[in-house]
């Protein structure tokens, strides 16, 4: 199917790329009931039978009480399929919905973590695989260098604070309309979270406006993929990657001309 073809081709350039997965790891899918989720799960099943490394594919569902729909479908799929899944309801996370029912996102995923974490080491992996799409990888660009002041995304690749598991992004070049229609095809039920329909209105301005230029310009998400991964330093501003014309660490006082910052 041309549809698996393009989701696997994408799938395995990240991993390739990015050194995601290895001989002998233990990969757990970090599922959220979405769709991007599942089709990495998916994806990651396929390649753990064609790839030629060998390395095994579990996966879990953090429940923290926002769930929408009740998650027993997607246990079912699941053990349809002989996956071997975990479902950890996260008592820290319930007992925090339940006093501070209006929380924020940071406190939120940082229960999250704790609990991802706790759960990959029962699961005995070292590998922990996220869901996140090209779509995210732009909208967080877009949105660090617009709102933030960083030119930065998400990391593909990177570990836990103390390397204990190697955490991956291999949806990275897979956009969401594929995981929209590969979810859809497999009739895998999804499970989705009360966030997912209240998303902020920075995330909401940002992918509107996307959507609204690839109308005309259908390259936009695979250029700006490209360009994440082809900088030009010396064409920013960043004073640690330009030559200053001595070998002196550039200063605020050293500036030749004053930077006007005011009438
Ligand atoms: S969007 Fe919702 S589920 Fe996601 S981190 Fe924020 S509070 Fe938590």
């Amino acid at each position: 199917m041309e549809l698996e073809k393009v989701l696997l081709r994408r799938v395995g350039e990240a991993i390739g790329r990015f050194k995601m997965i290895r001989d002998g790891d233990r990969v757990a899918v970090a599922l959220s009931g979405g769709k991007d989720s599942l089709t990495l799960l998916e994806a990651l099943l396929l390649l753990e039978k064609r790839a030629p490394i060998d390395f095994t594919v579990c996966a879990f569902t953090i429940e923290q009480g926002k769930f929408l729909r009740p998650i027993e479908p997607l246990g079912e799929y699941l053990e349809r399929r002989g996956v071997p899944w975990t479902y950890f309801r996260d008592a820290p996370s319930l007992t925090l919905l339940n006093d501070q029912p209006e929380h924020g996102c940071d406190l939120c995923s940082r229960y999250r973590r704790r609990a991802v974490y706790q759960v990959a080491r029962g699961l005995g992996a070292n590998v922990i695989a996220l869901g996140h799409t090209a779509d995210d990888f732009c909208e967080a660009f877009l949105r660090n260098a617009m709102f933030t002041g960083r030119l930065s995304a998400l990391p593909a690749i990177t570990h836990s604070r103390d390397k204990e598991f190697r955490l991956i992004r291999p949806l990275v070049f897979v956009s969401e309309d594929i995981t929209r229609a590969y979810a859809e095809s497999t009739g895998v039920p999804l499970t989705p979270c009360g966030c997912s329909q209240k998303t902020g209105t920075v995330r909401r301005a940002l992918r509107d406006m996307f959507a609204d230029l690839e109308k005309d310009h259908p390259y936009l998400q695979e250029s700006m993929l490209r360009a994440m991964g082809n900088l030009e330093p010396r064409r920013l501003l960043d004073p640690r990657y330009l030559d200053l014309g001595d070998n002196r660490e550039n200063r605020p006082g050293d500036t030749e001309f004053p930077i006007v910052t005011g009438s």
